[in-house]
């Protein structure tokens, strides 16, 4: 009749208290396995998988930096020379004096070999006679990203197209004026477009 009384039909250490405890281990046996779904356990590097971004070699990469959009690698493969993706996609450098643009004068615009977003222009370009094109300004300083990359033991700064998430090459402070600034970029991150082209009417 008495409710303050709990029932004693069950002894309460040895059959009670892993049945109480159920709650618990399903949520840890759950929690297990979506760490281990999404990836947040350490594993090695997974290189055909569909979404996964292409920052993972490089060790530079700040957490807080996200492109406005990234392919896989496989779609990057596709879509670029061997040598292209190399650097823009695995963060190479290309050989010095080997490039397309290193002592390219013509007139117009260097655009992002992956995603075509306009970084500079032949008038901020300049023979620093590194063997590497080199700028001493961006045409549009918004669509570069600036990072910190300490790889073989060096601090430099590493450059990245903001859109995509390319890596362009490096800027240094040994640069001409008015900027002193030296954007030593890789000719295999990016594309010319002569003058004159861009101005041709679209449809
Ligand atoms: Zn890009």
């Amino acid at each position: 009749m008495s409710q303050a009384e709990p029932t004693k039909d069950v002894a309460p250490d040895a059959k009670r208290w892993p049945t109480r405890h159920w709650p618990a281990y399903t949520a840890a046996i759950v929690l297990l396995m979506l760490v281990s779904a999404y990836g947040l356990w350490p594993a090695g590097p997974s290189d055909s998988s569909a979404v996964v971004l292409d920052d993972a070699p490089r060790d530079s990469k700040e957490p807080s930096f996200m492109p406005n959009f990234n392919k896989s690698l496989d779609q990057w493969r596709a879509q670029l020379t061997p040598e292209q993706f190399e650097v823009a996609r695995q963060g190479e450098t290309e050989r010095p004096f080997t490039g397309q643009y290193w002592n390219h004068k013509a007139e117009g615009t260097y655009n992002c070999v992956c995603c075509d977003a306009p970084l500079f222009t032949s008038e901020t370009k300049y023979d620093s006679a590194c063997g590497w094109p080199s700028f001493f300004r961006s045409s549009t300083p918004e669509n570069l990203h600036t990072l910190e990359d300490r790889k073989y033991g060096m601090v430099r700064t590493e450059v990245l197209c903001r859109n995509c998430g390319a890596h362009l090459g490096h800027l240094f402070d040994d640069g001409p004026q008015p900027t002193g600034t030296r954007y030593c970029m890789n000719s295999a991150a990016l594309a010319f477009e002569k003058k004159g082209q861009e101005e041709q009417p679209k449809k």
